[in-house]
C-alpha cells in the first residue's frame, strides 16, 4: 500500500532512473513504489541485466527503457512487445534519451565514468539531477557545475555524506562554511595493516560492515578511495576550497557528515545507514516524506566514536587528497586508474595493495592539464585507462 501523503494535489515528478538495476537504482524504485502518488517512472536504463530491467518495466510501465548492451536489445524488445514501453539499445541511446523532455528529474545512478555523458546531457537539457554517480563530479566537476549554474539546474546529492551536508545547509545560504567533515566508516579493513591487506581477496573486500552496495563502491570503501572521491565531489557540490574538506573515521555510520560554520557551530545529520533515506530526500526535496524506515534508537547501548584515518596504510586517501588540491585533469586520471584497478582486483588479476601502486604510477605518467576542455577530460581518461591497463601483467 502506498503511504498516504498530504501533498497529493501536486503533479507527479517524472523520474528518469539511469542505472535502475544497481544498488541505488533498485532502492530508488522501492522508494518510488511507496510514493506512486508523487512520482512516476518515465525512463529506466541498465547495462547488462536485461531480466531485471524487463521486470522493472513491467511493474513501473515507463515511457522508455535503454539496455546498454546491444546484444540484449532484441531480447528486451521481445519481452516488452505487448506493452507501450519504447526500447532503445547502446551507449549512444543513453545520451539521446537524456536529451528528451519526457522527464523532470534524472536520478544519476550509473556507476563510474560511464555516468558522465548522460548526466551532462541532462544538465544541458535543464533537468534537475539527483546525483548518486560521484564519478561525474570527480572527472569533470568544473564543467558539470558551471553548466548547472548556467542552466539553473539543481544538483541534489544522493551520496549519504553529501546529502547530510546538503541537509545541514538548508536555511544557511548566507552563512559562510568554515569546513565540512565527511564521515567514513573505515570499511571492512579498519585497523588492519599492510601485512594483512596484502593477502585480502575480492570476496572479503566486498563485505562492508554497514552498507550493502554495488561491487565497485564496495571496493572503493575498502581502500578508502571512496572517501577520496567524495572529498572531490564535496568540493564541487558545495563550492569549497580543498582545505575546507576534512575526513573523520566514524565506524558506526550514524552521523553521515558535518558542517562547521564560521562561528564554530557544527551541524550534523544523523540516522541509520540506509541509502533509501538520501535517495528519498533527493527525489522529494524540498519536502520530507513520511516513511516506515527503521529509526535510530538512542536508548540502545552503543557508542559513537571518531578517529583519524590511517593514511599510512590506506594511501589512496593521500592520492585523492593530492588530486583534490592539484585539480585540473588529476582527479580524472585518478578516477580512470582507480576504475581499471578495481575491476582488475575484482577479477583477481591484481592484489589489494597493487591498486594504489597502479593509481600512483598512472598519476605520475599522464601529463598535467590545468584547465581541461571536456574533450581533454575524455582524452585524459582514455590515456590513464590505457596506461593503467598496460601495468597489469598478463
Ligand atoms: P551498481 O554497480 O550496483 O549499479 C550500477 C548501475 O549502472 C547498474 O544499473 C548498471 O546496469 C549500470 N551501468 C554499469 N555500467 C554501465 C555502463 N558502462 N553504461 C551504462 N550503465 C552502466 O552501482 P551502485 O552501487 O548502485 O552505485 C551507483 C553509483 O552511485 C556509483 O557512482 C556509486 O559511487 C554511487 N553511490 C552508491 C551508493 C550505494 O550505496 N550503492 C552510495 C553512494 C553513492
Ligand atoms: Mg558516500
Amino acid at each position: 500500500m502506498p503511504i498516504q501523503n498530504l501533498h497529493s494535489d501536486i503533479p507527479r515528478k517524472r523520474i528518469a532512473l539511469f542505472g535502475s538495476t544497481g544498488s541505488i537504482g533498485t532502492q530508488a524504485l522501492e522508494v518510488i513504489r511507496d510514493h506512486l502518488n508523487l512520482f512516476s517512472v518515465e525512463i529506466l536504463t541498465a547495462q547488462n541485466n536485461d531480466e531485471l530491467l524487463v521486470k522493472q518495466a513491467l511493474e513501473f510501465e515507463p515511457n522508455m527503457v535503454v539496455i546498454g548492451d546491444d546484444k540484449k536489445f532484441n531480447k528486451v524488445k521481445e519481452a516488452l512487445k505487448n506493452t507501450h514501453v519504447k526500447v532503445f539499445g547502446g551507449e549512444q541511446a543513453l545520451e539521446e534519451v537524456a536529451a528528451l523532455d519526457a522527464y523532470d528529474v534524472m536520478l544519476a545512478a550509473i556507476v563510474g565514468f560511464a555516468g558522465l555523458k548522460p548526466t551532462l546531457k541532462a544538465v544541458e537539457n535543464g533537468k534537475t539531477i539527483a546525483l548518486a554517480n560521484k564519478e561525474t563530479l570527480v572527472v569533470a566537476g568544473d564543467i558539470v557545475m558551471q553548466k548547472a549554474v548556467e542552466k539553473r539546474v539543481p544538483v541534489i546529492p544522493v551520496d549519504s555524506e553529501h546529502s547530510a551536508i546538503f541537509q545541514c545547509l538548508v536555511g544557511e545560504t548566507r552563512n559562510r562554511i568554515e569546513k565540512v567533515i565527511l564521515t567514513a566508516s573505515g570499511g571492512p579493513f579498519l585497523g588492519k595493516k599492510p601485512n594483512f591487506l596484502v593477502n585480502v581477496k575480492r570476496d572479503h573486500a566486498l563485505q562492508h560492515p554497514n552498507w550493502t552496495m554495488g561491487a565497485k563502491i564496495s571496493i572503493d570503501s575498502a581502500t578508502l578511495m571512496n572517501k577520496g572521491l567524495e572529498m572531490i565531489e564535496a568540493k564541487w557540490l558545495f563550492n569549497l576550497k580543498p582545505e575546507q574538506v576534512h575526513v573523520v573515521v566514524h565506524p558506526q555510520s550514524i552521523i553521515h557528515s558535518l558542517v562547521q560554520f564560521e562561528d564554530g557551530s557544527i551541524k550534523a545529520q544523523m540516522g541509520l545507514p540506509d541509502m533509501k533515506l538520501p535517495i528519498q530526500y533527493a527525489l522529494s526535496f524540498p519536502q520530507r516524506l513520511a516513511n516506515k524506515f527503521p529509526r535510530y534508537d538512542f536508548k540502545r547501548p552503543g557508542q559513537l566514536t571518531f578517529e583519524e584515518p590511517d593514511t599510512k596504510t590506506f594511501r589512496n586517501l593521500v592520492l585523492a587528497t593530492e588530486a583534490l588540491f592539484k585539480g585540473g585533469n588529476t582527479p580524472c586520471v585518478l578516477n580512470a586508474a582507480n576504475e581499471i584497478a578495481v575491476y582488475a582486483f575484482l577479477r583477481n588479476r591484481i592484489g589489494f595493495l597493487d591498486m594504489t601502486d597502479l593509481i600512483e604510477r598512472t598519476m605520475q605518467h599522464v601529463p598535467f592539464i590545468e584547465k581541461p576542455a571536456l574533450e581533454e577530460y575524455f582524452e585524459s581518461d582514455a590515456e590513464a585507462r590505457n596506461f593503467a591497463a598496460s601495468l597489469i601483467k598478463l
